[in-house]
């Protein structure tokens, strides 16, 4: 038997490098398993976030963005700079830097924290102990007083889409095209895919979305949904609503797509095929037999609200567990679990975890939408505010969207903050504070919001609330 360690990670994306750190700095003698290795056959730390998830797919979304800015828009606000073209080659080469940069600063912070890393698969044995299988097919099995399980999840694949490498891919393989595709399909509406479609779109493919709901993004406030299915129509993106793909055939150099919608079976002809729809736990090889893990009958591993798992001394964090499959919520996780095993109280609050579509403009929510709230039988008030009345956004020759605050109709207590616009992944943190402080509308609209910034909507969608808003006509009568 190797060592024995307070505190064994299993997994090292932004659920298990976090508790793998923050255990450390809590004293404990703590090592982080991690099995990815990049294509130089090289450990790497970060998971699925870092190398094939949020960080690569934001160089490429900012890249994209840059290009379309300055081919359709620096014109407009008096730059020449006559035709532009693409360089994907590069692009992908800017993103891989990103990444390097990204996981390397990882094994650094392990270092400078003193958590131990060990390369290779993790398997949790019964009590408590850990059996690490090493690229090289060594085996060593570790001790550890608790257990944190971090192993992430992996794409869904769909039996009428099987991947092919080449012309069928999911979002990974959606990272790596080396140019655009003159005709893109996107099996999916969801975050991943939108964002996905929307990058290439911008960098010039021909982009249909396939997605069997019939409604647009069911889980964002329907007012802000709508609006940002008609800026991605205007954008160019065709999204196919109430469309379930039945088949798929590979013709030569090219994808033949069979899908069901109201008017029956139809087909469409597609040069890439990324399948995006949705995301599954990964146990694969994870647990022996009697490690006594309960999973719940998806297959995550079944957690309590602090992340307990059916084992004593064993927690489970992130995409493995219910909940958003988000980074910082499997951070936030990693943060609670390590502070409880370092005997501290320790809580998170799921109330107030934001959610970011990394589209353009972006759609970024915390709390609740105006049609749970309804369901909920839940009495409320709201106050919106467009971008095109902001300064700062016309400035920034980004007026598109809008920013909305809903609070309890009695309490003014602040229920969720919905937002369509340029960054407004940024600008939700603010609502995001809001809800954890348990902040009133009135509270927002009484603190005083930098001038000129497009923060100010924020400020003025909570003066709206009360039909006090400055720089709109307000619909509602004042009080
Ligand atoms: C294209 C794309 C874009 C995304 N964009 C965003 C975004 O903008 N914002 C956001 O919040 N989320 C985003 N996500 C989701 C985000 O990546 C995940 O929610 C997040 O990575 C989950 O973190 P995790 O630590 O639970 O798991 P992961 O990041 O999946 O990490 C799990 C790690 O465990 C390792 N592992 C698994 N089993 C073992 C084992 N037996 N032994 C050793 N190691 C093991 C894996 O190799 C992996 O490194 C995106 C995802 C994708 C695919």
């Amino acid at each position: 038997m190797a060592d024995k360690f307070d505190v064994i990670v299993i997994g090292a994306g932004p659920g298990g490098y976090v508790a793998a750190i923050r255990a450390a700095q809590l004293g404990l003698k703590t090592a982080c398993v991690e099995k990815w290795v990049n294509k130089e056959g090289k450990t790497v730390h970060g998971g699925t976030c870092l190398n094939v998830g949020c960080i690569p797919s934001k160089a490429l979304l900012e890249t994209s963005h840059k290009f379309v800015e300055a081919r359709d828009h620096f014109a407009e606000i008096g730059i020449e700079v006559g035709d532009v073209s693409t360089n994907v080659a590069k692009m992908l080469e800017f993103k891989q830097q990103v990444i390097n940069k990204n996981v390397g600063g990882i094994s650094m912070l392990f270092k400078a924290n003193g958590v131990t890393a060990l390369e290779g698969a993790g398997k949790l044995l019964a009590g408590k102990k850990v059996e690490v299988t090493g690229h090289d097919g060594s085996v060593e099995t570790y001790e550890a007083s608790q257990v944190v399980i971090a192993s992430g999840s992996v794409p869904v694949n769909i039996p009428p889409a099987p991947l092919t490498g080449d012309i069928i891919v999911d979002s990974s393989g959606a990272l790596e095209f080396t140019e655009a595709p003159k005709r893109l399909g996107v099996i999916g509406a969801g975050v991943i895919g939108l964002e996905l479609g929307s990058v290439w779109s911008r960098l010039g493919s021909e982009v249909t979305v396939i997605e069997a709901l019939e409604e647009f993004l069911p889980s964002v406030d329907a007012q802000i949904a709508k609006e940002a299915q008609k800026l991605l129509a205007k954008q160019g993106l065709e999204i196919k609503l109430g469309a379930k793909v039945t088949g798929s055939e590979i013709n030569g150099n090219e994808v033949e797509v069979r899908y069901a919608d109201k008017d029956g079976e139809k087909t469409q002809a597609f040069d890439k095929l990324i399948v995006c729809v949705g995301r599954k736990p990964y146990t694969e090889k994870l647990l022996a037999g009697d490690a006594g893990v309960e999973l719940d009958q998806r297959g995550f591993i079944k957690v309590d609200e602090q992340c307990r798992t059916s084992v004593e001394g064993v927690f489970a964090i992130g995409d493995v567990v219910r909940g958003p499959m988000l980074a910082h919520k499997a951070s936030e996780e990693g943060v609670m679990v390590a502070d409880i095993i370092a005997g501290h109280k320790a809580q998170m609050n799921y109330e107030a975890i934001p959610s970011v579509i990394y589209t353009s403009p972006e759609v970024a929510w915390v709390g609740k939408t105006e049609q749970q709230l309804k369901a909920e039988g839940v009495d409320y008030k709201v106050g919106t505010f467009p971008f095109s009345a902001n300064g700062r956004a016309l400035a920034n020759n980004a007026s598109e969207g809008m920013a909305k605050v809903i609070a309890d109709a009695k309490t003014d207590r602040v229920l969720g903050v919905h937002i369509l616009s340029q960054h407004a992944g940024e600008l939700v943190a603010q609502g995001v504070i809001a809800l954890e402080f348990g902040s009133s509308a009135e509270d927002l609209a009484l603190t005083c919001f930098a001038h000129p910034t497009t923060s100010e909507a924020i400020h003025e969608a909570a003066l709206a609330v009360d039909g006090h808003a400055i720089h709109m006509a307000n619909r509602k009568k004042r009080k």
